[in-house]
């Protein structure tokens, strides 16, 4: 049951857009009170489907003058309660601007927020071209939803994360005037990058309403190979070692011995050795890609690998069926037990074996079931603590064990989060990741959005 606001008279909504674009019919209003992630739900007080950047402007300017907090949404996939409306208000949807128009030959495409990654990829395959990042739910997540969290995913190892990728945004500020910041160029060394700062800004000082992004080529030879160890130390180390000898495969992901029993189970037909796992991904032009394969082999064998599996082209599908599985088999493992929250931390490459560690000590002091999968590649983890959660007291070891691996992470110079952003579960790791700096952040929300209508409750601690 989503809570409820003190509400907020939305009726000017009806002014500016036509009336089919507008819901304040509570059974629509609550498929956006939540977003995929655990935290509670919040009812907005009316949803509204803009087409164009003067409906942007127009709903804002109105919202910031009578002080009604604005919720931007795309795709709702969120995992830390970054679209959760949690002030109530307009939940400003931009999934209905989604043109695009690509540029191949600068290697560019600018887009509207609402295009899903999957869709397109699938139109700039036809150029040859594809935006990289590699997220999982590619078949949901918008630009505009990942440029605000700054996503990324199993391929950013070799081709980085949004931030990346984006040259140039229009963006409607609160009180409704339009900006474009950045360039549609590979670089410059122009002023301030504003645009960076609405990048992982998360709806926070903003509405991006159109980007400029930088793609890449789709390469032409791909192999993979799914490598098991026998400990975590072991594939972790091998990570490390890959990295530290300035290997650059395409992805890394490491899945541990619980996530693979959990595959195993979900799927009859998998029978995985049920040891510590990565999977290798390399992509090339040239046939240079035999010899890093090779290269990644030797040094896998000299972290005492079990076993390895390559895949070519063809068979890469049922190589990466395994993490795609990941997800599903934690929901499937035991009816009881759901996703108390969600892991997400980075540390610097040579300290992935020591969170991972961290990890597994804490889940048996706290006696949880924690299974782990990363994006190990660029020193990512996620760690998913399965709980009963009408239980109170293993929600309460959950999070004791959420504070004690951020601790951790952070001791060893990582971030709690690496790319599901801050939203509302990370909001109080933000003070010891980055001290006196949220003072600034602070400052400059205050400066763009003075009335502080622009998704409340967010990325700022509450202090
Ligand atoms: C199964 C699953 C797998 C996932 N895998 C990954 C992964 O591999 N990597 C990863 O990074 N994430 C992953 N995620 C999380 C999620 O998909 C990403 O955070 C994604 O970027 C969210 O995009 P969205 O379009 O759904 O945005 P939403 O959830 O709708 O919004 C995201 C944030 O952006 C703001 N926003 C939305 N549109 C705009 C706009 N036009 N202007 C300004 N702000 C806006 C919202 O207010 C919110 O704060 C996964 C989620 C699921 C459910």
């Amino acid at each position: 049951m989503a809570q409820r606001t003190a509400g907020h008279d939305c009726g000017f909504l009806a002014d500016i857009v036509p009336e089919a674009r507008v819901d304040f019919e509570e059974s629509r209003r609550e498929e956006f009170a939540v977003d995929a992630s655990p935290h509670d739900p919040t009812l907005p007080d009316a949803v509204v489907w803009p087409h164009t950047t003067e409906e942007v402007s127009a709903v804002l300017a109105a919202a910031n003058e009578r002080g009604v907090p604005v919720t931007p949404w795309s795709g709702g996939s969120s995992l830390e309660g970054n679209a959760i409306p949690a002030a109530g208000g307009v939940v400003l949807n931009t999934v209905k601007m989604d043109d695009v128009s690509v540029s191949p030959a600068d290697l560019q495409a600018t887009v509207g927020p609402g295009i899903v990654y999957d869709d397109l990829n699938e139109r700039l395959g036809t150029y040859g071209l594809r935006f990289p990042p590699g997220i999982s739910s590619g078949d949901v997540a918008t630009i505009g939803g990942m440029i605000a969290n700054n996503a990324s995913g199993f391929n950013a190892v070799k081709y980085g994360e949004t931030r990346d990728h984006v040259r140039q945004l229009e963006v409607v500020l609160p009180d409704g005037e339009v900006i474009r910041c950045g360039r549609g160029v590979v670089k410059t060394s122009s002023g301030y990058s504003l645009k960076d700062l609405f990048v992982g800004s998360e709806g926070t000082l903003g509405v991006v309403t159109e980007a400029t992004i930088g793609l890449t080529g789709i390469p032409e030879r791909k192999r993979a190979a799914l490598v098991t160890f026998p400990s975590d130390v072991a594939a972790t180390s091998a990570v490390s070692e890959m990295m530290g000898f300035g290997l650059e495969p395409a992805a890394v992901e490491y899945l541990d011995t619980l996530t693979v029993e959990m595959i195993n189970d979900y799927r009859e037909e998998v029978s995985l050795r049920e040891e510590p796992t990565l999977i290798l991904e390399f992509h090339d032009n040239t046939s240079g890609i035999e010899e890093d394969v090779e290269f990644a082999r030797g040094i896998c064998e000299d972290n005492d690998a079990t076993g390895w599996e390559a895949a070519d082209e063809g068979e890469m599908d049922r190589v990466w069926q395994a993490r795609r599985d990941a997800l599903p088999a934690y929901r499937a493992h035991d009816p009881e037990l759901e996703t108390a929250l969600l892991g997400d931390i980075v540390v610097p490459i040579s300290a992935y074996p020591d969170i991972v560690a961290t990890i597994k000590d804490a889940s048996e002091a706290l006696d949880l079931v924690v299974p782990c999968v990363g994006h190990a590649g660029d020193g990512n983890l996620h760690f998913t603590p399965l709980v009963d959660t009408d239980d109170d007291a293993a929600v309460a070891r959950a999070h004791e064990f959420n504070d004690r691996v951020i601790e951790r992470t952070l001791e060893l110079g990582g971030t709690a989060t690496g790319e599901h952003g801050v939203g509302v579960g990370k909001r109080k790791f933000m003070r010891a990741e980055h001290g006196n700096a949220v003072d600034l952040m602070g400052t400059i929300k205050d400066a763009i959005d003075p009335n502080g209508i622009m998704n409340p409750g967010k990325v700022l601690p509450e202090e």
